[in-house]
């Protein structure tokens, strides 16, 4: 028992976290991952950067994770999900002058470009729909073998009906009733003649002649529904049922009421323990949503051309902001909470900074700051523990940060706690603020960084230097041209070579 407490969007309470490992060391975590044909948004990014410290935690906590995050590359598409009308693959490509799967590669490359400036870490496996046909086609003939499927027309559809009858939940996850399950179906409007029932749902869809993305099936030529992806690449990888499924709110229904149909159609058994739901990054008032035009991107963040940022703000920044809420609250994105965050997360990087230097001394002469510093360690984890509270624990830490700010200015003598707490304070912090926070001292590491660009330089002129002195002239340009390339002068002097910036 690791006393982590997760809360069940699906059973609607706070309850203890257990593996279905008997063992407990294996845990199985699936996210609804992005559909590449656009840039994603900010709003995109925070659910990826929640799920990104639910699996850091995790880790952190000792177990062994299989982190499956897919790449919707077909099928995710009000348009052509029930009419066969052109996807929004299809659609970008011909304005974009490009193939499909060009599409598709490039706001994949793009997603992954965000994803490692806001340093979350990659997912264990990254399956894509269009990889997935096969196991989409074979789940589709299980549905339908099952009773739970009907083709009319070249298209399958589900039959909620008969789930619904046999009361088998569907309609729970998301709380609907059956009358908000006809009038909220996203596509209940259209195909109404081939459905047996308005809340039924295409699982696989008939091509229209200029849909591009197509596939040969029992049932024609077609592609798969939305929903069938998740369904099919999570029982592939990892199980019938499995530990943890994580995704924006919004999409509890219809996708994820649609996946544990599917799953229930298919396998006759419910797909996940643990539902995780992430709430909406806000912009202006409302949901950020790039349809509605009310999104930042994170390039105009990072580089300071969106109109309503008064500056330019770093991804850590970013990061640091959306750990300020509670994942199931929801956040709203401001100038002012940037300007805030940026502070904070300076605040902190300074203060490990401090902490990194500050050497023990003296006997120990222990007062009560030993333990006080031990119980805000102990109750960030705690924080932690209950389902992930990041902004509790943050406050945790910004205690500790107090206390080390006065240790520098010898408010207090550092012989004050023991020399294991000063280790353990030192090991900590480390752990919460780059472990588990996925934190960066940008400082360090990004553009204009010092110690690592330096120590890299350093060796760099030295290979230059042998390579003069043993007269290879050939491979002392080549070193000197390909920095120009980059932007960086060697300037040779008296007292050897310098660099900088040209
Ligand atoms: P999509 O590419 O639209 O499937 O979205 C990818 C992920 O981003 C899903 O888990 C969505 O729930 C999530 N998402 C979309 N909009 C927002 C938002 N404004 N705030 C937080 N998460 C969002
Ligand atoms: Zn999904």
């Amino acid at each position: 028992m690791k006393n982590l407490k997760i809360y069940n969007s699906f059973s609607r309470e706070l309850s203890d976290f257990t593996p279905i490992d008997p063992k407990g060391e294996y845990i199985g975590m699936y996210v609804c991952g992005p559909t590449v044909y656009n840039e994603v948004h900010l709003g995109n990014c925070r659910t990826f950067v929640t799920f990104d410290i639910v699996y850091r935690y995790l880790l952190a906590k000792g177990y062994k994770v299989r982190y499956v995050r897919n790449i919707t590359d077909v099928g995710h598409l009000e348009g052509d999900v029930d009419s066969g009308a052109e996807s929004k693959i299809d659609q970008r490509a011909r304005l974009e002058r490009l193939e499909p799967m060009e599409i598709v590669q490039k706001y994949t490359n793009l997603f992954h470009d965000v994803m490692r400036q806001m340093n979350t870490l990659p997912p264990s496996i990254e399956p894509t729909a269009t990889g997935h046909i096969v196991e989409q086609i074979e789940m589709v003939k299980e549905i339908i073998g099952n009773g739970y499927g009907y083709e009319k027309n070249g298209s399958v559809y589900f039959n909620t009906k008969k789930l619904i009858e046999e009361n088998k939940g569907y309609g729970t996850l998301s709380g609907k009733l059956m009358d908000d399950l006809i009038s909220e179906s996203r596509d209940n409007l259209k195909n109404q003649d081939e459905k047996e029932h308005p809340s039924d749902f295409a699982i696989w869809v008939k091509a229209s002649p200029t849909h591009i993305m197509r596939w040969p099936s029992p049932w024609g030529v077609g592609f798969p529904g939305w929903h069938l992806e998740c369904s099919a690449m999570s029982t592939k990888y990892l199980g019938q049922t499995f530990d943890i499924h994580g995704g924006g709110m919004d999409l509890q229904f219809p996708h994820h009421e649609n996946e544990i149909a599917q799953n229930i159609g298919a396998c006759g058994c419910q797909p996940v323990r643990y539902w995780m739901h992430g709430n909406m990054l806000i912009l202006n008032g409302k949901k950020m949503s790039k349809s509605d035009g009310n999104s930042i991107m994170p390039r105009e963040m990072f580089d300071g051309s969106s109109p309503l940022m008064t500056k330019a703000y770093s991804p850590m920044t970013l990061r640091f902001f959306m750990l300020q809420a509670h994942y199931r609250s929801t956040l709203n994105i401001t100038d002012d909470a940037m300007q805030a965050a940026e502070k904070g997360l300076q605040r902190l990087m300074e203060a490990n900074e401090i902490l990194l230097k500050l050497k023990y001394s003296g006997a120990e002469a222990l007062t009560e700051l030993d333990g006080k510093i031990n119980q805000l360690i102990d109750a960030a984890f705690a924080d932690m523990d209950d389902d992930f509270n990041t902004p509790n624990a943050l406050a945790k830490i910004f205690g500790l940060v107090s206390e080390i700010h006065k240790f520098q200015n010898a408010l207090q003598p550092i012989n004050s706690i023991s020399q294991a707490t000063f280790d353990r304070l030192k090991q900590i912090m480390s752990a919460l603020i780059f472990d588990i926070f996925g934190l960066m001292d940008e400082g360090k590491t990004g553009e204009g960084s010092t110690d690592l660009v330096d120590g890299l330089m350093q060796m760099i002129v030295r290979f230059r230097k042998e390579a003069r002195d043993n007269k290879e002239w050939a491979k002392s340009d080549l070193i000197r041209d390909e920095l120009q390339k980059i932007g960086v002068q060697i300037k040779d002097g008296k007292e050897g070579a310098t660099w900088g910036k040209i």
